[in-house]
């Protein structure tokens, strides 16, 4: 692979890879890209260069590493986004390139927590049991088909994006974080919300509904993160901005290097 052109791809899709593109974007000696899914509707355009959309797996990585000649490859995608990381790993591993991933840790129950964690979505649904309850919903809406089994119960649902189908009992809330444990404490009063349901993602954004439901007293059913590859990781943009910087990866060398990459179109 030639190396005339350094250049980090960031895979994105979360508020750190958002973080860490605004600090790669005040940094002109690194040229850098985004990477995102294509999964939410109206993405807040990223203040690199970006593309959207799959790689086309392992191979299509591959393949475009090697033709952007990208030398650092950091995977700042959901801790949920397990295809894309093992993608990650498999391909910086074949192509030599260095691997960072940049992931928020999990939240740890403290006090008060009164959680079951579950692996998947559909041991979610069988730990809400059979008679009806009045269920927070917010693991995202790619889950959401495991819980119409359980049509029983009401759901309120929040989403970024609108989900295909909901539960027949259900109530939508389309927002996007970050949310306020005020304003989720009124919200799961208000709608007398029983229990809530959620992935253990981790980070500040989205932890206001977990510090509701604690001083709620209300049960919580906790999906799992997966099983990852150990991979060397950080936690923040800044702490992924000094590996870069660290290991050189992604800087300048001569002015011929200077160019950032070509902004591509979705593909
Ligand atoms: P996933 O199951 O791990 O990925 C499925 C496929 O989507 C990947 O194999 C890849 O397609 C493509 N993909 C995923 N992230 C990509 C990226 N950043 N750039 C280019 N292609 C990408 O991921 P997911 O759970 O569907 O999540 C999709 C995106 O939403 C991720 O970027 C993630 O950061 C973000 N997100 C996910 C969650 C969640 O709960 N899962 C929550 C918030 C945000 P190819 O194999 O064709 O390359």
């Amino acid at each position: 692979m030639t190396r005339s052109r350094p250049h980090v791809l960031l895979l994105g899709g979360t508020s750190e890879a958002s973080a860490l593109a605004r600090l790669l974007a005040a940094r002109s000696d690194i040229p850098a890209m985004v990477s995102l899914a294509g999964r939410t509707i109206n993405p807040a355009p990223p203040p690199i260069a970006h593309r959207i959309g799959g790689f086309g797996g392992v191979e299509g990585l591959c393949a475009f590493l090697e033709e952007n000649a990208v030398t650092a490859l950091i995977d700042a995608t959901h801790p949920f986004a397990e295809r894309m990381s093992a993608n990650a790993v498999e391909a910086a591993r074949r192509m030599g390139v260095p691997l960072l991933a940049l992931r928020r840790p999990a939240w740890l129950a403290v006090d008060g927590d009164r959680w079951r964690e579950v692996p998947d979505a559909e041991a979610a649904v069988e730990a809400l049991g059979t008679a009806p309850r009045r269920v927070f919903l917010t693991t995202g809406r790619l889950e959401l088909p495991a819980f119409l089994a359980a049509p029983q119960h009401f759901y309120l649902v929040r989403s970024v994006d609108p989900p295909e189908e909901l539960p027949p009992r259900a109530r939508l809330i389309l927002a996007r974080g970050p949310f306020a444990e005020a304003d989720d404490y009124s919200l799961m009063q208000e709608e007398a919300v029983d229990i809530l349901v959620t992935k253990n993602s981790g980070g500040s954004a989205t932890y206001g509904k977990i510090a509701a439901a604690r001083r709620l007293g209300l049960p919580v059913i906790l999906l799992r993160r997966p099983g990852t590859a150990e991979v060397e990781t950080v936690a923040t943009a800044q702490e992924a901005l000094a590996w870069i910087e660290h290991r050189g990866a992604g800087l300048q060398t001569s002015p011929e290097t200077s160019r950032p990459p070509e902004r591509q179109s979705r593909v």
